[in-house]
């Protein structure tokens, strides 16, 4: 098998997104950095080490939709003439990427708004969401691929794997031989990945089990027989079965604390996010913060640990409030204006965004 080479490119908050070069035909870029000068200039360096210039590149292919790793696609595509494989979802993600931000952007806002985020905190964070518009572009994919199907990439075949969860696109690409897999933020050595709540083709009614879905996929992927796992920011996971299992107590502990804020009394999720993270965490990422709180929430629900109730508060969608389980069942309070866990922000049959 021909060489697989790391290039790193420049990224707010985070560092740096991994850009993967496979060498061999055709010559293969997984992922591209965000659109930036900055990220194109990184790209333009680490090709140039190995002889190479954007223009020679052939195939690109995103483990998922984030504007990190397809910012640059159009830009690649345009240069160079090469073709943009994709697993289905991120291809129709990537052909109407303003219009699916947009809504993902709009459908955030009355999600913290319903999970009791102040306005004013929801207005001064909207520099995430002008962040991802600035920095992504839409992109065409010429090869659209089902779960399952292989490509010829950088001398190998790669076999792609839908892994939703961290986003509703995630794959992994897997050279099988050589028991390796590219997995984007499916599983990241340094830090745990989020899980974003973003409306779904289908609504069931119900809030999107982002966290949940999660950790199905992530089961999945320790049950491969994995020796090298390539991943969208930062080190290689060499383990993935112990980093899974630690992930998972990760879960649990995150879990754990969640109940211990609801012993002191009913919260919605924001207000339990400000037991756990910092004053500046929860003002500056709301969003991130009611995802991972509610991610952790739907488990709790799961186990029937903890009881949903969205209480009208003259607002449009009224307030989500979660009690610990046995006491809403004592408590007679709890039930005045209970609802069941589905609410009218989560409807069937058509997008949240489409409300508006
Ligand atoms: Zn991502």
């Amino acid at each position: 098998m021909e060489r697989t080479v790391q290039i790193q490119a420049p990224l707010p908050h985070i560092g740096s997104v991994n850009i993967w070069l496979l060498r061999g035909d055709p010559l293969t870029l997984i992922d591209t950095g965000p659109r930036s000068d900055a990220a194109l200039a990184a790209l333009e360096a680490g090709l140039r080490r190995e002889g190479l210039r954007v223009e020679d590149i052939e195939l690109v292919i995103p483990t998922h939709h984030h504007l990190d790793h397809t910012g640059l696609i159009a830009t690649i595509a345009a240069r160079s003439g090469a073709r943009v494989a994709a697993l289905d979802r991120a291809a129709e993600y990537g052909a109407h990427y303003v219009e699916r931000s947009a809504a993902d952007r709009s459908f955030s806002r009355e999600l913290m708004l319903h999970h009791g985020v102040p306005e004013p905190v929801i207005e001064s964070s909207q520099g995430f969401w002008d962040y991802i518009r600035d920095t992504s572009e839409a992109y065409r994919t010429d090869r659209v691929l089902s779960d399952g199907d292989v490509i010829t990439a950088g001398g190998r075949e790669l076999r792609i794997l839908a892994r939703p969860g961290h986003s509703t696109t995630d794959a992994l690409l897997v050279d099988e031989p050589s028991a390796t897999a590219f997995v984007g933020d499916h599983l990241l050595a340094g830090i745990s990945s989020n899980a974003e709540i973003v409306p779904v083709a289908e609504p069931t009614g119900s809030r999107p089990q982002a966290r949940t879905q999660y950790l199905d996929s992530l089961k999945r992927t320790a049950s491969m027989p994995l020796g090298l796992l390539l991943t969208g920011h930062g080190d290689a996971v060499a383990d993935h079965r112990g980093l899974v299992r630690r992930r998972f107590a990760e879960h649990r502990r995150r879990c754990q604390r969640i109940l211990t804020v609801l012993e002191e009394g009913p919260a919605h999720a924001y207000g339990i996010a400000r037991h756990l993270w910092s004053a500046r965490t929860v003002a500056e990422q709301p969003v991130l913060v009611v995802w991972e709180v509610l991610g952790h929430l739907d488990l709790l629900l799961d186990e029937a640990k903890v009881t949903e109730q969205i209480l009208d508060d003259g607002s449009r969608y009224g307030k989500a409030w979660f009690w610990l389980r046995e006491q809403a069942a004592s408590d007679s309070e709890a039930s005045n204006g209970a609802a069941p866990r589905t609410s009218i922000l989560y409807p069937g049959g058509q997008r949240p965004a489409e409300l508006e």
